[in-house]
């Protein structure tokens, strides 16, 4: 949920084998990335104009990119831009995989008590939301495909802590891995999990797989299912063919697992 995003960097130095930037519009490779050094003035001649005219709208953090990649502990730009959302009393929703995010509680402290909400939001409890992504909770599996992105235990440490602070926090199964985390048995363990420390809402959706060359999501994907998982990879290639996205009965099935989750474990499939 966002009526703005902001993406402090291009590209992603946690650089998982299935983003979907890679081979997209929004970047070449995540192996490399750039800081956008001009943010943090264009932000706040955006923010003082909106507040200005009395515009109010939830800022959200991270669309195509991670806020809190590695390099973040020593630039401080998405630190620095929560300031200047906090000082024109904006909202935000953060999305992330990084425990770095803890680090900032004080900002969002402070954007809990200074942001106004948007009219059609005034009902939400809090204003800050931090959404959590997984595509599995398994620390081995994350290790082969989200190698430079802290573990999920870390991430769902830091859950714990932001839910005690009394923000609204939640998590995104995008992408659930086809064959590796997609199934009743996987989605039900990882609800019973985040059930537990208490997120607000789970929502999720299967993998999506762009481009054609190397440094794309496509090949990178299945050269890494090759090489680990080598009996899903006929299946895997099979779902996708030509395709970004997996055949309509595969989505279908997945959005009817995580509906049944949700119903099973009374949690909200959206922030609202
Ligand atoms: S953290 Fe998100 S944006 Fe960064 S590489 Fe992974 S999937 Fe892509």
């Amino acid at each position: 949920m966002g009526d703005y995003s902001l993406n402090p960097y291009i590209g992603c130095s946690f650089n998982c084998e299935y983003c979907y930037i890679n081979g997209s519009k929004y970047v070449e490779s995540t192996d490399s990335f750039y800081i956008k050094s001009n943010a943090l003035q264009m932000f706040k001649n955006q923010l003082k104009r909106k507040a200005k005219a009395s515009e109010r709208a939830v800022i959200l953090f991270g669309s195509a990119t991670d806020p809190y990649m590695n390099i973040e502990k020593e630039l401080l730009l998405t630190r620095n831009l929560l300031n200047v959302a906090n000082r024109f009393k904006f909202p935000v929703h953060i999305v992330t995989k990084s425990d770095l995010v803890l680090r900032d509680i004080e900002i969002f402290k402070k954007i809990n008590i200074n942001g106004v909400l948007p009219k059609d939001l005034t009902f939400l409890d809090s204003k800050v939301m931090i959404t959590f992504s997984f595509s599995s909770l398994d620390n081995e599996i994350a290790k082969i495909f989200e190698p430079n992105a802290p573990s999920p235990k870390k991430r769902l440490k830091a859950i714990k802590i932001l839910k005690d602070e009394g923000f609204l926090v939640g998590a995104s199964l995008m992408p659930l891995l086809p064959f590796i985390s997609d199934s009743d048995e996987d989605i039900d363990k990882i609800f019973s999990v985040l059930n537990k420390i208490g997120v607000d809402y789970i929502f999720g959706g299967p993998l999506t797989l762009f481009g054609e060359s190397n440094n794309d999501s496509k090949i990178k994907y299945y050269k890494i299912i090759d090489k680990n998982f080598p009996n899903i990879s006929e299946a895997t290639k099979q779902i996708f063919k030509e395709k970004e996205y997996p055949n309509i009965n595969y989505q279908k099935n997945v959005y009817k697992k995580l509906g049944k989750a949700c119903n099973k474990y009374k949690i909200k499939n959206s922030i609202i």
